[in-house]
């Protein structure tokens, strides 16, 4: 059990509410005798594939090696270069790197992701693709950046890790783009028990590949067509992750009431993560801004609270990013927003009271400060 009143997460509670179908799910699973690319992993294909609007996704290891996976798909060369946003989790442009390419990072607008204003600039005859990261749960201002990919012929993979759920002007997130990678990690809204990813595609040929190349290249039990990965998803994470899917809806509902709840309760005190025009947002991590964020940070978790910070060191200042040659200065927004940011605890069996106390918390600070 966590030592905080209210801790940043509550996955046991969470799992606790659905144990009994979950074990239901297993049970099925180990009495089947089929524990790898058996029947469980093709029906949560289908149903994901379903709820993001799209005709195809494939189960995969983890997000990380969705991205690289797709990625390493469409044949990169040494000196190609794929955009991404630089305050993601490291592996937007680790998956680039380690599918042989150059990592490009493009500053961010107020609404924290990729700017599509600055996107047109930082394109250059090596650009083969772009990667927006739907960050938070927001989605990326998909309708301008895909204008400007088709105009220069490029493709789009969005991270949608944060995001399942999410749609702009109706769209799910995971159906812009010419292929999409999410995570299925514990904290992630749709989580397995242990590490999980998908690709979705509308492409039938994107996905036939990498149906191959998330099984060691084979077409078959045969024939092996190229050099490649084991990173299949678990029959038994996918039996489980059916369970979830059908519950998915309901704690998403959950989740933005609570996000804004707090809207309402913190805008006089902080910066809140209001949605935009066409946006609806699944708050993967509830975001506000301070200009005394240490302070702040550090007086919560004084008093029960557990605030993080996703992600203090933006990618390009990560040590692994070192020949990359980027510095502090190269992209301001990232910079002030990395600064202001905070992460408060949001989850479907957050209660109100919980809720409150961090209300009153920051509201004291504010008053002191
Ligand atoms: C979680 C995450 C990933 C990586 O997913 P894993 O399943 O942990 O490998 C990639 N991108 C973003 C934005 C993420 O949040």
């Amino acid at each position: 059990m966590s030592s905080y009143a209210v801790p940043y997460s509550a996955l046991a509670t969470e799992t606790a509410l659905v144990k009994a179908e979950l074990m239901q799910a297993v049970g099925n699973v180990l009495d089947s005798g089929r524990y790898i690319l058996g029947p469980e992993v093709a029906a949560f294909e289908r149903e994901f594939a379903d709820y993001c609007q799209v005709k195809f996704s494939a189960g995969i290891a983890n997000g990380t090696c969705a991205l690289h996976l797709v990625l390493r798909g469409i044949g990169l060369e040494e000196g190609d270069e794929v955009i991404t946003a630089p305050n993601s989790f490291i592996a937007s442009a680790s998956s680039i790197s380690l599918a042989g390419a150059k990592p490009v990072f493009v500053d961010i607008g107020s609404d924290g992701n990729m700017d599509p204003q600055k996107l047109e600039a930082t394109i250059t005859k090596r650009t083969r693709a772009i990667i927006p990261v739907h960050l938070t749960g927001r989605p990326a201002k998909m309708k301008d950046i895909l204008n400007i990919a088709q105009r220069r012929d490029l493709f789009v993979l969005e991270d949608a890790a944060q995001a399942v759920g999410a749609s702009l002007h109706g769209k799910r997130v995971g159906s812009w783009g010419h292929a999409a990678c999410f995570s299925l990690h514990p904290l992630k809204n749709l989580h397995a028990f242990g590490d999980g990813g998908m690709v979705t595609s509308q492409d039938p040929e994107l996905l036939a590949k990498l149906v191959k190349s998330r099984n060691h290249g084979l077409a078959n039990r045969e024939q092996c067509d190229f050099w490649s990965f084991n990173c299949r998803l678990d029959e038994v994470q996918a039996a489980m992750l059916r369970v979830q899917l059908r519950h998915l809806d309901a704690w998403t509902a959950a989740r933005r009431s609570l996000a804004l709840r707090y809207n309402d309760l913190l805008r006089p005190y902080v910066e809140v993560p209001d949605e935009g025009p066409g946006e609806h947002c699944v708050f993967q991590t509830y975001v506000i801004k301070s200009s005394k964020r240490d302070d702040l940070k550090r007086y919560l978790n004084e008093h029960g609270v557990e605030a993080l910070i996703h992600y203090a060191t933006p990618i390009h200042l990560q040590p692994a990013a070192k020949d990359l040659g980027y510095s502090a200065a190269d992209f301001p927004n990232t910079m002030e927003h990395v600064g202001k940011i905070m992460s408060l605890p949001l989850y479907p069996t957050l209660t109100h009271a919980q809720q409150d106390r961090v209300v009153e918390l920051i509201s004291s600070f504010c008053q002191k400060h």
